[in-house]
């Protein structure tokens, strides 16, 4: 009844095990929906993967969650630091944290004015201060990096410079090399004067990130890791939905909310997963106007009798869906000719798990 994420556990495990051990300065990413696999669940992981510090040789000190509101359930278990990349404001969720928690919370500071004033608030603060990189989301320019270090020289009580775990840099998913914009980003650390030598990154390849060992052998470079290393084993992870009933439909024959009619004989299947759980977001919402259809048969994504791509694949073959799919269940279009599944049986589901919500998640 369910859309079920079912997980290799042996195989998912050694995959973890194996991805920390390439990289021994990981910090693990934990934050929105855990990529589908519940940001608690990969709390509890990190921590296992903690524990097998000896095996790994990877400390893992840190894991890093998206935003404040995410740190009370990621804190609860596991048991070390917990690096927050949303960048600390002076509002909102960020002055809400339990003194509990506060002190195991490493911030990210991406403004110069937010340095003191976070400083000022808690002058025990850990932080990581933010580049700008290319992406333009968040954080410093060379100059903001200038007064940062400014600022930390000068700060009364001279701890401050201990306070400082390094600088991040947000990089965009590129496919071309990111090293022309790391080295200036690090360069711009070293001119800045900033008491540091770690760099926390994400999204870049294994070889990038040795070919940056190699030339600032003094620094120490943290790749940030989510999607590697809670999906990077595709293999190990599964998505199924349930087929809860099929009706044979002959031409003409009305079906679905919209009460539209069938173009040819066939078989209507509803599977279990709709809207609630993320699923078929990029279809058409009923818009059957010429030119959205025109434009979604462009892409590929329609038939001919004006059916739109679903995820769900039966023995192989994607389908379509009858209609947009409901909040719980989808209606999809079975051609006459093509094997019709039984009413029980599990058919596979391609998914975006960052933006899925199962209903379970199995692991083996
Ligand atoms: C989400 C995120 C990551 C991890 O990205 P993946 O593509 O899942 O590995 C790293 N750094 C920042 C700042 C992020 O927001």
């Amino acid at each position: 009844m369910s859309l079920v994420l079912t997980v290799d556990g042996a195989r998912w495990r050694a995959h973890l095990l194996s991805t920390v051990t390439r990289h021994p300065g990981i910090v693990p990413v934990a934050k929105g929906n855990g990529y589908g696999l519940s940001l608690g669940r990969l709390a509890r992981r990190a921590q296992w993967l903690a524990e097998h510090a000896e095996e790994t040789g990877a400390p893992l000190d840190v894991v890093a969650v998206g935003t404040y509101d995410e740190v009370e359930e990621a804190a609860s278990r596991y048991a070390g630091d917990l690096l927050v990349l949303t960048p600390w404001r002076p509002f909102g969720a960020a002055l809400d944290l339990q003194d509990r928690t506060a002190s195991r919370v490493v911030h990210t500071v991406s403004r110069p004015a937010d340095l003191a004033a976070l400083r000022e608030r808690d002058p025990e603060a850990r932080f990581v201060l933010e580049q700008l990189t290319s992406m333009r989301r968040h954080g410093m320019t060379r100059r903001d990096l200038e007064a940062a270090a400014e600022t930390l020289a000068t700060a009364q009580g001279g701890g401050a410079r201990h306070r400082l775990r390094g600088v991040a840099m947000h990089l965009p998913l590129n496919t071309t090399s990111h090293l022309g914009e790391v080295t200036r980003l690090i360069n711009d650390v070293v001119a800045s004067g900033l008491p540091t030598r770690t760099v926390f990154v994400s999204h870049l390849t294994s070889d990038e990130l040795d070919r940056l060992a190699t030339t600032y052998p003094d620094f120490t470079v943290r790749p940030r890791v989510g999607t590697g290393l809670w999906l990077g084993d595709r293999g190990a992870l599964s998505v199924t939905s349930t087929v809860l009933d099929v009706h044979e439909v002959e031409r003409g024959d009305v079906f679905g909310y919209r009460g539209r009619s069938v173009p040819k004989h066939g078989h209507i299947v509803v599977v279990s997963g709709g809207t609630a759980h993320g699923i078929g977001l990029e279809a058409p919402t009923g818009d059957q106007s010429l030119r959205a259809r025109a434009a979604t048969l462009a892409r590929g994504g329609m038939d001919a009798v004006g059916f739109v791509r679903s995820p769900f694949s039966i023995d192989g073959k994607q389908r379509l869906f009858a209609e947009p799919p409901h909040m719980q269940a989808s209606m999809l279009f079975v051609p006459s000719g093509a094997r019709v599944p039984d009413i029980g049986e599990r058919v596979d589901v391609r998914v975006r798990f960052t933006a899925t919500d199962f209903d379970r998640v199995v692991i083996s």
